[in-house]
C-alpha cells in the first residue's frame, strides 16, 4: 500500500503488518533464517511497552555466514552486472519502497515510536528519494587519465589512469532514530559503488531493516547483496566489524561505540566511515527573525522527540532578545502534544526504549541536583517510554546538561552578551555535528559561519539535511561524510593503473 497523506491518523494496522510481525528473520542470502543458536529477542512498542515481536539473536556463526553471502554475490553475480544494471535494480528496490509505504511506514512506528508523519515522509519517502539519487552515480563512476614524467629506461614512455573499484563487502552497523532511513544511507551507495552489504541493525529496531532485505530480493538484487543480521551491539555487531571478510564499515551511533569499532576496524585496516553523536548549538543574534523561533525549536530542536543527532539541544540567544526567545521557546514546549506516533497529532512521541526513557529522565534530575532551572516541569504519560519535554535556564557550560548528548527532548537556553563568547561556548563541547547560526546580517553570518566547528551549519534554520550536501562531524562527531556525490568514495578504491609504450 502507498503511503497515505502524511498527517493523517492510522485507524487500522495494514494486516500485512500483522503478518510480518509474526515471524520477522534474519536475511542470509536468498533465506530467511532463524539465529544458528535458535534465541530470539524481543521487539517492543515503545507507546504501549508492549512486546510486538520476536527476532533472532544473531552471533557470530551467523555473522560469518552472512559475510560469506555477501562475499559470493561481490565475486559472482553482482560484479557482472552493468553499471546501468545495477542503477536500474536501485530504481526498482526505491519504487518497491514507495509501493509498500504505508506497510513500513506503520511497522516505524510501532516499532520506534515515531510519529507516523515522520515515517512516512522521512523513513519512507527520503528514504525512497536517496536511493534513486545514487542509483543516478552508479553509471557515473569515473576516474582520471594522468601524464607520467619518468622515462626508464630511456625511450620508454608511460600513460597512467585510475579506476573506481568497490572495496567488498560492507558492514553497515546502524542507530534506532532513523532505523530505516540510516540503513539506506548506508545501503544506497554501497550498492552504487558495486559493494555488498551485511547490515547489523540497532537491536531495539530491526524490523523494518529485515523487510528492506526482503524487498532488495523482490527488486531483482541477487541473493547475497543486502543481508540483514539481528542481534544485539556486542554479540553481533562486534562479530561483523571484526570479520576478515569485511573490506569496510560503515557506522552511526555513538561516539563510544564509534570509538570501539574504529580501534578494531583498524586492526585489519579496514576502510571505516563513523557518524557519531552531537550537542548542536543554535546561536541567535539580536537581529534575528523571531517569528522563526517556533520553527528553530519545533525543527531544530523537537524534531523525532529530540532523538537526532544534530537536534538543537543548546540555545545560545543574544542579551537583547533573550527574555523574548525564552517567552517564546517555553510558550512552543508547553503547546507540544505529548503522545503515540500512529496519532499525528502528537509532536512528541515515546523514547525508543525503557532504557532510553531512564536515560533521558537521569540527565533532567542530574540538571536539576546540579541547579539548573527547569522553566516547563511537565509530566508525560504513564504507559510507554515518554519524557514530557523540557527546557532548561541557569545551566552553566561545565554541567552534564550541557556537554553530554541527551538525545531527547530537553534544550537548554543560555543568553549571550559578546559574539565572540558565543562562538566560543557553541564551539565548547567534544562533538561537532550540526550547528545554526540566526541573523539577518550577511556580513556578520560570514564572519561566524567559518569559526563554527562543525560539519553542517545552517544558517536561519537548523536540522535541514539533503541528499546532495555532504553530512558527518567535526571533532568526536564522526570520520567521513555521507551523502552527496562523496559519499560513493566511502565504498571505492582508487587504483592507479601505468601502461608503459615506446
Ligand atoms: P549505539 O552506539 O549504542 O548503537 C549503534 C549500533 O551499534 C547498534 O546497532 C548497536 O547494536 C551497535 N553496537 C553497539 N556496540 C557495538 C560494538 N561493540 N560493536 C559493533 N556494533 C556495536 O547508539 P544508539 O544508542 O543506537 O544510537 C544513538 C546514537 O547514534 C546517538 O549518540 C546519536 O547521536 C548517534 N547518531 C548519529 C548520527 C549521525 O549521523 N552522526 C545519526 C543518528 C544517530
Amino acid at each position: 500500500m502507498k503511503i497515505a497523506r502524511p498527517d493523517s491518523a492510522v485507524t487500522e494496522i495494514a494486516p500485512a503488518v500483522t503478518a510480518f510481525l509474526a515471524a520477522p528473520l534474519m536475511q542470509i542470502g536468498a533465506k530467511a533464517t532463524a539465529a544458528a543458536s535458535g534465541r530470539s529477542f524481543p521487539v517492543y512498542n515503545p507507546a504501549t511497552g508492549q512486546v510486538i515481536a520476536q527476532v533472532p539473536a544473531g552471533e557470530a556463526e551467523d555473522v560469518d555466514r552472512a559475510v560469506r553471502a555477501a562475499q559470493a554475490a561481490f565475486d559472482g553475480p553482482w560484479s557482472q552486472l552493468l553499471p546501468v544494471q545495477r542503477q536500474n535494480l536501485m530504481l526498482k528496490l526505491a519504487d518497491l519502497i514507495e509501493e509498500n509505504g504505508e506497510e513500513l511506514a506503520q511497522l516505524e512506528t510501532l516499532n520506534q515510536g515515531k510519529s507516523i508523519t515522520l515515517s512516512r515522509l522521512i523513513e519512507v519517502q527520503s528514504s525512497a528519494e536517496y536511493i534513486r539519487y545514487m542509483a543516478g552515480w552508479a553509471t557515473k563512476i569515473e576516474g582520471a587519465t594522468l601524464d607520467v614524467s619518468i622515462a626508464i629506461p630511456p625511450g620508454t614512455r608511460y600513460q597512467a589512469f585510475t579506476r573506481k573499484e568497490a572495496v567488498g563487502v560492507v558492514a553497515a552497523i546502524t542507530p534506532w532514530n532513523f532505523p530505516l532511513n540510516m540503513a539506506v544511507w548506508k545501503i544506497a551507495p554501497a550498492l552504487a559503488a558495486g559493494c555488498t552489504v551485511v547490515l547489523k541493525p540497532a537491536e531495539e529496531t530491526p524490523l523494518t531493516s529485515i523487510r528492506l532485505a526482503q524487498l532488495c530480493l523482490e527488486a531483482g538484487l541477487p541473493e547475497g547483496v543486502v543481508n540483514v543480521v539481528t542481534g544485539d551491539g556486542a554479540a553481533a555487531g562486534a562479530a561483523l566489524v571484526a570479520h576478515p571478510g569485511v573490506a569496510k564499515v560503515t557506522f552511526t551511533g555513538s561516539t563510544e561505540t564509534g570509538k570501539l569499532i574504529g580501534i578494531q576496524a583498524m586492526k585489519d585496516m579496514k576502510r571505516v566511515t563513523l557518524e557519531l553523536g552531537g550537542k548542536a548549538p543554535m546561536v541567535m543574534f539580536d537581529d534575528m527573525d523571531l517569528d522563526l523561533l517556533g520553527a528553530a525549536v519545533g525543527i531544530g530542536s523537537f524534531f523525532n522527540s529530540g532523538q537526532t543527532c544534530c537536534s538543537g539541544a543548546r540555545i545560545y540567544a543574544q542579551k537583547g532578545i533573550y527574555d523574548k526567545a525564552l517567552e517564546v521557546i517555553a510558550n512552543v514546549t508547553r503547546s507540544l502534544s505529548v503522545g503515540a506516533g500512529l496519532d499525528p497529532a502528537h509532536q512528541i512521541n515515546p523514547m525508543v526504549s525503557a532504557r532510553h526513557q531512564a536515560h533521558v529522565r537521569s540527565c533532567i534530575a542530574r540538571g536539576l541536583e546540579e541547579g539548573a532551572t527547569a522553566v516547563i516541569g511537565a509530566s508525560a504519560p504513564e504507559t510507554g517510554y515518554f519524557v514530557a519535554p523540557e527546557l532548561f535556564t541557569d545551566v552553566r557550560q561545565d554541567m552534564a546538561l550541557m556537554q553530554d548528548e541527551i538525545f531527547g527532548p530537553v534544550v537548554t537556553m543560555t543568553p549571550f552578551d559578546d559574539p565572540d563568547e558565543a562562538i566560543r561556548l557553541a564551539n565548547d563541547t567534544r562533538y561537532g555535528l550540526g550547528a545554526s547560526i540566526w541573523t539577518q546580517d550577511l556580513n556578520r553570518m560570514m564572519r561566524y559561519v567559518p569559526r563554527i566547528k562543525a560539519g553542517t551549519v545552517w544558517v536561519n534554520s537548523h536540522n535541514i539535511p539533503d541528499q546532495n550536501m555532504p553530512f558527518g562531524g567535526y571533532k568526536q562527531s564522526g570520520l567521513g561524510r555521507e551523502h552527496g556525490c562523496g559519499a560513493l568514495d566511502n565504498y571505492l578504491e582508487t587504483k592507479s593503473v601505468c601502461v608503459a609504450y615506446r
